[in-house]
């Protein structure tokens, strides 16, 4: 993973912006949207966007494209200042499968193309190399401007990378402070590939913990701030969901204060055996 772009400077603003990713500048904290559905969802896609997000990040099988393309419109933004994440479900990696779930995505976006298609899953049901080169090829005639995985270890983010004739721009896996990710983001580190942190609050049950919020009392934040802060100061990027206007604007409030040295490793020292919180039985064999 490349060395976090600071887009600005002084105390106003503490850290990158954006994560380079391979060619890519994905800023470094989004809205997920995973379980927000119609009107809620738009509604807090427009919220986030007003409060200053610019990366949003859906999936086809989240059943919400098409609330997140309203949200989008009613924003107003400008579709050139918005980075839309969309992904392809496991199901339908066989390359003509991947390049019509591309093309339903933007129908029910109604966008001609997204900023960053990712693999959901991988497959192990499905040889990858076809997979990676049909997202390739996917960006190539332009349905999305990157393309990248989700959930890929070490070993298949090697493998797709050999297999790739695009830049891989990006793995989004769980992480949060109950989860040791090093392996895998010393993979992303090796390939210059972005890391995005899914699941970047562990699901909020990781804002209870005494270390997280004694941290907070210290920098007058709230738990959550200080777990995202913690993400951005590793060069990943996070995409915390919610639905709640007051804490999708609190998510974004982070970029006006800096964790010292030691705050950073103890929040890391709260990772255990057991954390990983989205094991489907589909998952890969996990580093
Ligand atoms: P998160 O770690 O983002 O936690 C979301 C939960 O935290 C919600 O219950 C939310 O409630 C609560 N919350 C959010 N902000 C705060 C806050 N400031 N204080 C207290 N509670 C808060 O988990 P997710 O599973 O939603 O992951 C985030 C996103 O990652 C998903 O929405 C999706 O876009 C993506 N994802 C990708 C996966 C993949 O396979 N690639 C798998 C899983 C997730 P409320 O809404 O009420 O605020």
């Amino acid at each position: 993973m490349p060395k976090p772009k600071r887009s600005g400077s002084g105390p106003e603003m503490a850290g990158p912006t954006t994560v380079p990713a391979n060619g890519a500048a994905i800023p470094a904290l989004g809205l997920g949207t995973w379980q927000l559905r119609g009107d809620d969802c738009s509604a807090a896609v427009k919220t986030a966007l007003a409060a200053g997000y610019r990366h949003i990040d859906t999936a086809a099988m989240y059943g919400n494209e098409e609330a997140v393309g309203a949200g989008l419109k009613a924003s107003g933004i400008g579709r050139d200042e918005v980075f839309v994440t969309t992904k392809v479900w496991y199901e339908d990696l066989a390359p003509a499968d991947l390049r019509r779930s591309a093309e339903a995505s933007l129908r029910r976006l109604d966008l001609s193309f997204v900023d960053l298609l990712l693999i959901h899953w991988p497959n192990s049901r499905l040889p990858l190399a076809p997979s990676i080169r049909a997202l390739c090829a996917a960006k190539r005639t332009g349905l999305a401007r990157h393309v990248g995985v989700a959930n890929f270890t070490v070993q298949l983010l090697d493998e797709a990378m050999a297999a790739a004739d695009e830049p891989i721009a990006a793995n989004q896996c769980e992480y949060h402070p109950y989860l040791d990710q090093r392996a895998v983001l010393s993979a992303c580190r090796r390939h210059g590939v972005a890391f995005i942190s899914y699941c970047p609050l562990g699901k909020a049950q990781v804002l209870g913990e005494p270390a997280i919020q004694a941290i907070a009392t210290t920098h007058g934040r709230t738990p959550a701030q200080i777990v995202l802060r913690w993400h951005l100061q590793q060069g990943v990027a996070a995409i915390p969901k919610s639905g709640n206007p007051r804490r999708i604007a609190e998510n974004f409030a982070v970029f006006d204060f800096e964790l010292a040295e030691d705050e950073m490793a103890r929040i890391a020292g709260l990772a255990r055996r057991g954390g990983r919180m989205v094991a489907p039985s589909w998952s890969p064999a996990w580093d």
